[in-house]
């Protein structure tokens, strides 16, 4: 019967970021930068309010989108901090952002409508679109400086094209969107019936001035699907709360499919939640700063090139120079330095790295070693050629 399931499953890939993880792990003393989450602990007001949920029993059924409360906390939040205007009746509470990527695709695809995906981007929306039975259209990025170009972009629409996700700061190249990148995506979609699903899970890691969200562009509201996690910015990434936002109409379908799928996230995180958002994030954020700023120097010393990261916890240094692809690259580099990052095939983005930096600094100092040494190697081999 194995052969007998939906056939869309047999379209889904192994994450190769859990297989690169599992390698470091099996590699005795190996370090790895291969993982996209915190290091630090979930705040202690957080924890302390899903123990007092637990005790005041918040443990049966709730709203299929969340507490009023917590819908009313998001809503509130994100008109004080991001500006943006959702009602209560707008957001659900899903599980992570992941959930939320999966109900705004499953919610909007019909068989063979096209989605396009500027890479490298996170895994999870290729295979999710094809899940849905939807088509995945990649538009590389790379040539631009990871930045979207407008006539690259016009090129891929077509009359299947139904929506567009942007991600920024991204995962992996921890680039920010430039106001002309937004610009061009809004010539592209101003006026059509695409709908524009921003990933902006990253958006509280920003180490710079000029970051923007597409999902300011309130004049094109009714087509915008704004997918947000606790994971990222509360070191919440094992309590898989996140929430989603759309349109009044187009939430009252999504809210559904939600509903159908998973109930309600659990009621005592709900508590917890909103503590989450009462909890101030600079100290992490100039953490990750300090940690960002030390890996740019070290790979700037080391002589690999990259696009300057301005957000997320990721760098995506280019190792074309070495001529190898970056599987081999990355296996290379576990037998021998001990170091393991992501390869960039993972995330349609050969020819590159991704080295994530939430880690402890003397792990960082001891990965920039280890990098420069075997960076050392393949050019001492290249030479020998
Ligand atoms: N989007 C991006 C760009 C991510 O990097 C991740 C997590 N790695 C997610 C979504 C999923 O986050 P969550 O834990 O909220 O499901």
């Amino acid at each position: 019967m194995k052969e007998h399931l939906n056939a869309a499953m047999y379209t889904a890939k192994r994450s190769a970021i859990r297989e690169f993880t599992a390698l470091a792990k099996a590699t005795p003393g190996c370090l790895g930068l291969t993982l996209g989450e915190p290091d630090f602990d979930t705040p202690a007001p957080v924890k302390a309010a899903l123990i007092e949920a637990l005790e005041r029993g918040e443990t049966h059924y709730i709203n299929n989108s969340g507490v009023l409360p917590l819908r009313e906390k998001i809503a509130a939040f994100e008109r004080r901090e991001h500006g943006l205007s959702y009602a209560p009746e707008e957001i659900t509470v899903t599980a992570g952002a992941t959930e939320a990527l999966f109900t705004a695709l499953f919610g909007v695809l019909n068989p063979g409508d096209e989605v396009i995906i500027p890479t490298p981007a996170f895994v999870l929306y290729e295979e999710i679109v094809k899940l849905c039975r939807g088509v995945p259209v990649l538009l590389d990025t790379a040539p631009a400086g990871f930045q979207i170009d407008g006539d690259a972009l016009a090129a891929l629409l077509t009359p299947r094209t139904k929506a567009i996700i942007l991600n920024t700061p991204n995962n992996p190249t921890g680039c920010v969107y430039t106001k002309q990148s937004l610009e061009s995506v809004r010539a592209a979609v101003k006026g059509k019936r695409i709908f524009v699903i921003c990933d902006d899970v990253y958006r509280a890691l920003v180490y710079g001035p000029g970051y923007h969200s597409f999902a300011e562009y309130t004049d094109l509201r009714e087509q915008l699907i704004v997918a947000q996690s606790f994971s990222k910015p509360y070191a919440m990434t094992g309590w898989r709360m996140g929430w989603l936002m759309a349109p009044a109409a187009v939430t009252e379908h999504l809210a559904l499919l939600h509903q159908y799928m998973i109930t309600s996230t659990p009621a005592p995180f709900q508590r917890a939640a909103i503590a989450a958002l009462d909890v101030d994030v600079s100290g992490m954020v100039n953490t990750f700063r300090a940690r960002r700023d030390f890996v740019l120097r070290r790979l700037r010393e080391i002589g690999l090139d990259f696009s300057e990261p301005l957000g997320a916890f990721y760098v995506f240094p280019s190792i074309q120079k070495y001529g190898l692809p970056s599987a081999e690259f990355c296996r290379r580099m576990i037998r021998e330095a001990g170091l393991a990052a992501t390869p960039g095939y993972c995330f349609g983005g050969e020819g590159h790295i991704r080295l994530s930096y939430s880690y402890a600094d003397e792990v960082l100092h001891e990965a920039m070693l280890r990098l420069e040494r075997f960076i050392q190697t393949l050019e001492r081999e290249n030479h020998g050629h």
